[in-house]
């Protein structure tokens, strides 16, 4: 009986916080991401994780868990498997998979702060984080303010004598500021503090904020992690191993774990994640050309324009630009609504980051929850998510779209 029960790879036997092992020093990031966290099944010699669909698991007697596995809220070997790739990918020490990016971050707050404390978040954070501050946190004693977070003067005359977390998106969604995050780190521990970036819009493959001196990496894996539009998770990523314990603790005590199922779609979307951004980025660039010599369009938002003002700063901490792409319309709202409603390729919808192209208007979908508070974004905005299709094609349908829009 027992030899027909899989042994699991060192790294997750044991400790109920296991250290991620392949390293930037020992391998590149597409090795990490196909094999960190991924040895082949002991047992079958099965290359691919398989979905532990499980929710207990055998103990060998009363209160002797073998290799470390007790409840599957606490550990499951599906979920250990995209946690180390992800701590992997993001050159940290600790991984943690939620049920989702907000579940990640409403674990990560309610980790390291207590009532009365107080977070510096960006004046255009990602709605569903703003409403989480704003409408939820609030309630539980948590104080917040919302500064500009391309000026590091702004987000220090914001801080206050209880700030215990400096929270910064980079790039922002949906105005695509960049934050310096070496410089905002500097800032953050000064004051005792720490720094968390949701890295979300770059992706680990385009920026490693723990490489900059930030303490924790969030991610909505929906978005480019997993990559397919099939999947809601998010991650919390950080090298501190007190930090770490504490993770581990409130992850199994909140329970807004990733699934064994979620966990595997998410491992498999990660093993691609580099190919797929070149890609993003490729189609991208050749689409913010096109955008900046249209006549309807006043402005054109990416971070790999030398007019942008964080362009400098991006070039310094991002490997290339992204696939996200924001633009306003000289026409104002009618006409970015025109637009949106009248792209074929690109799907009208919210989120972002699959390999299908995507468009939508933040101030009536995305950031709609936002309007009438500082983070209300402009009426005449249009966010595209640049997909990896023929570029042509996505050219020919915003084309398209642009002319039927009147
Ligand atoms: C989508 C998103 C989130 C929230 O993640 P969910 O997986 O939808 O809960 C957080 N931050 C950013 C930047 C996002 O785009």
């Amino acid at each position: 009986m027992a030899r027909l029960v899989a042994a699991t790879s060192a790294t997750t036997v044991g400790a109920s916080v296991s250290v991620c092992t392949m390293t930037a020093q020992s391998h590149g990031f597409s090795t990490r991401a196909i094999h960190a966290g991924q040895p082949a099944d002991p047992t079958t010699g099965a290359v691919v994780p398989p979905i532990y669909a499980t929710s207990t698991y055998l103990q060998d007697g009363v209160g002797e868990m073998r290799n470390g596995y007790e409840y599957s809220r606490t550990k499951n070997p599906t979920r250990r498997a995209l946690e180390e790739c992800l701590a992997a990918l993001e050159n940290g020490r600790h991984g943690f998979a939620f049920a989702s990016g907000l579940a990640a971050e409403d674990t990560l707050i309610r980790t390291v702060c207590r009532p009365g404390d107080h977070i510096v978040i960006p004046n255009d954070a990602y709605g569903g984080t703003f409403r989480l501050f704003d409408k939820v946190a609030t309630r539980w004693g948590l104080t917040y303010t919302p500064a500009a977070i391309t000026d590091v003067d702004s987000v220090r005359a914001a801080i206050t004598e209880n700030t215990k977390i400096i929270w910064v998106e980079t790039p922002t969604n949906p105005l695509l500021n960049i934050a310096d995050i070496a410089a905002l780190a500097q800032e953050a521990h000064n004051i005792g503090a720490i720094l968390v970036v949701d890295n979300t819009f770059a992706s680990p493959y385009l920026q490693q904020p723990l490489a900059l001196g930030a303490d924790v990496v969030v991610h909505s894996t929906t978005k480019y992690v997993g990559g397919h539009s099939d999947v809601v998770g998010g991650a919390v990523i950080c090298d501190d191993d007190a930090l770490a314990d504490q993770l581990a603790f409130h992850s199994n005590s909140i329970g807004a774990i990733s699934g064994p199922f979620d966990s595997w779609l998410t491992l498999r979307g990660a093993k691609t994640l580099a190919v797929r951004m070149e890609r993003h980025c490729d189609n991208a660039e050749r689409i913010v050309e096109w955008l900046t010599r249209r006549d309807e369009i006043s402005a054109v938002l990416y971070p790999g324009l030398d007019s942008h003002p964080g362009h400098e700063v991006a070039a310094k901490q991002m490997r290339r630009f992204g696939g996200m792409i924001s633009f306003r319309m000289r026409d104002g709202e009618a006409a970015a609504v025109g637009v949106c409603n009248h792209t074929r390729l690109f799907t009208l919808g919210e989120s972002l980051g699959g390999v299908e192209s995507l468009i939508e208007h933040p101030g009536r979908m995305t950031h709609a929850s936002a309007a009438g508070s500082p983070l209300e974004v402009p009426a005449d905005l249009v966010r595209i998510s640049v997909g990896i299709e023929d570029v042509e094609d996505l050219l020919a349908d915003l084309d398209a779209a642009f002319t039927a829009k009147a």
